[in-house]
């Protein structure tokens, strides 16, 4: 492969070959190395330890299909927890709820936050809502001492290894199911059911909602820039049931307009391909 082309290892066995026009940034700090590269075709391209994050052009289906889904589920979400989620576009995405009025950020990594400052304004700008709160420390250890009650609680992490990997564990979703209102939902980025081993995962997420939710639905979304290019979530109630048609009717109705979501979207996001599905029941 040419000096000027970034692979994006999705297994040992493929990945995703990015041509890299510019290198903008690299730095390294306790916790992983990010790096910022142009693409033509993804923009500002966002690396942490060489696994791609978001690019400029294409985060819009990542962030909105992770934040939306359960803004509307809930039928009013006042509080927001995001764990990781540094570059803010998850974020963006939950302030551009009205109903919401406070949203708190956990992020292990401060520099990553910092860097998205620079190189995605239009993501951070968000930061300065004061209904906006960032505390930079670990997901993890933050749920574990929380006395504060979230509606929501969306889970934007990195693949599951370091300080990632407890996030998929079920002795964090029992910390999440305290820490959630009464009628609160989780949601958690869950990986592609394409990599054998994150089909593993998908399951053992899956089970571990399943043991403690009322209502547990994986969903899916079309990410040209991950692995795979079919991306899964997973959404946990304790009480308000995600396909009841209230939900797609609140969709409807709203006068937001998304570049991704929709209520046909959300509707079709929880069809299932059948492999995914002899797995999961
Ligand atoms: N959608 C993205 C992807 O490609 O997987 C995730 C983007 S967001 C940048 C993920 C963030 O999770 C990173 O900034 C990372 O520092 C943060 N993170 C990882 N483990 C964490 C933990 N235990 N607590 C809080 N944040 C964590």
């Amino acid at each position: 492969m040419k000096e000027n082309w970034h692979i994006d290892y999705h297994s040992p066995n493929r990945g995703l070959a990015l041509k890299v026009t510019k290198k903008l940034y690299e730095e390294t700090s306790d916790y992983q190395t990010l790096e910022i590269i142009e693409n033509p075709d993804l923009g500002t391209v966002m690396l942490l330890d060489g696994v791609l994050m978001l690019g400029s052009e294409d985060e819009f289906v990542y962030h909105e299909m992770l934040a939306l889904p359960s803004l509307y589920a809930h039928p009013n979400p006042l509080k927001v927890l995001i764990i990781g989620g540094g570059d803010c576009g998850t974020m963006t995405r939950v302030l551009s709820c009205d109903k919401v009025k406070r949203v708190v950020q956990v992020e292990i990594d401060e520099m990553v936050t910092r860097v998205a400052k620079i190189y995605y304004p239009e993501l951070t700008k968000c930061l300065a809502d004061p209904r906006a709160e960032v505390i930079f420390g670990d997901g993890l250890k933050f749920i574990q001492t929380s006395s504060e009650r979230f509606d929501l609680i969306m889970v934007d992490s990195t693949d599951p290894v370091g300080p990632a990997a407890g996030l998929f564990r079920k002795e964090f979703f029992t910390d999440c199911y305290k820490v959630l209102a009464d009628d609160g939902i989780l949601t958690i980025q869950s990986e592609s059911p394409w990599i054998p081993d994150l089909m593993d995962l998908i399951v053992e997420v899956n089970q571990g909602l399943k043991d403690l939710f009322t209502h547990v639905h994986p969903y899916l979304a079309g990410i040209q820039s991950y692995q795979a290019g079919l991306w899964m979530f997973q959404m946990a109630s304790k009480i308000h049931n995600p396909k009841d048609a209230s939900v797609e009717q609140r969709i409807r109705e709203t006068k937001k307009k998304y570049r991704y979501f929709n209520e046909e979207i959300y509707s079709a996001s929880f069809a299932l391909p059948q492999f995914v599905k002899d797995k999961l029941c």
